[in-house]
C-alpha cells in the first residue's frame, strides 16, 4: 500500500489510473497539470509520483526537472512516445522507471513494486538505532516506545513526534520544523501540533502545566529533555 499522486491530463487514464490503484488498496490523489503536480509535493509525501510526459503546461523533462527540484519522491513516467533516447534522457534526469502507454495494470504494479522495494530499502534506518533520554526509550525500527520500562501505546503520529523530539534532546525544535518533518506539510496551523502534543503528554504522565519531558516554549517551539 502506498501513497500515489497520479499526474495524468487525459480524463480517460486518469480514471482508470485511479480506479485500478485504488482497488490495489493505495491511497491516489490526482493532478492535470505539471504546476498542479508541484504544489502537490510541495505540501505532501508520496510514495511515488505516476507522471504523464504529454502535459498541457509543461514539458515532461521541464516537470521531472522541476519536480527533482522539491523532492525526491520516486518518479515512474508514463510516455506515449516510444522514443529510447528521450526515455534514456528522463532516466539520467531522476526519473525512477517508466511506462509506455498503453501500458496493462499488471504492468504497472510491477513496476510500482520494484520502485517502492527501493526507495523503502534506501530508506531504512541503520540498526541500533535505539534512542534514550532519561527513562524514555524510543526504538524508530520497531516503532517502540517504553517509559521508564513499560510500553507506550502510542499511535502513528504520536510515535513520529516523539521520536523526532528523543532524536534531537535538550533542543528546541520550532513549529515549522515539527510540521514539516513529523507531518510533513510546510504548513498548517498550530492546533494540530497542540494536540498531539496534549495526547502524547497524557501517555507519558504529565501535563503542560507541570510538565517532565515535553516542554513547550510559547511561540518558539517544543523541546524533549530528561526531567530534573
Ligand atoms: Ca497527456
Amino acid at each position: 500500500m502506498a501513497s500515489v499522486l497520479v499526474v495524468e491530463d487525459d480524463q480517460f487514464v486518469r480514471s482508470a489510473l485511479i480506479r485500478h490503484l485504488t482497488e490495489a488498496s493505495h491511497t491516489v490523489r490526482s493532478v492535470g497539470t505539471a504546476l498542479e503536480a508541484l504544489r502537490e509535493v510541495a505540501h505532501v509525501r508520496f510514495d511515488v509520483v505516476i507522471l504523464d510526459l504529454g502535459l498541457p503546461d509543461l514539458d515532461g523533462s521541464e516537470a521531472l526537472k522541476m519536480l527533482r527540484g522539491i523532492t525526491d519522491v520516486p518518479v515512474i513516467i508514463a510516455t506515449a512516445r516510444d522514443d529510447e533516447a528521450e526515455i534514456v534522457r528522463l532516466l539520467n534526469d531522476g526519473a525512477d522507471d517508466y511506462l509506455t502507454k498503453p501500458f496493462s495494470v499488471e504492468h504497472l504494479s510491477a513496476r510500482m513494486a520494484a520502485v517502492l522495494r527501493r526507495s523503502r530499502a534506501a530508506g531504512e534506518a541503520p540498526p541500533s538505532s535505539v534512542l534514550r533520554v532519561g527513562g524514555l526509550t524510543v526504538d524508530p525500527l520497531r516503532r517502540q516506545a517504553e517509559l521508564d520500562g513499560v510500553r507506550l501505546d502510542l499511535t502513528r503520529r504520536e510515535f513520529d513526534l516523539l521520536a523526532f523530539l528523543a532524536g534531537r534532546p535538550g533542543v528546541v525544535v520550532p513549529r515549522k520544523e515539527l510540521l514539516a518533518e513529523v507531518w510533513q506539510q510546510s504548513y498548517g496551523d498550530d492546533q494540530t501540533i497542540d494536540v498531539h502534543l496534549s495526547w502524547l503528554r497524557r501517555k507519558l504522565g504529565e501535563t503542560a502545566a507541570d510538565p517532565r519531558y515535553l516542554h513547550t516554549l510559547r511561540g518558539v517551539g517544543v523541546k524533549l529533555e530528561p526531567p530534573r
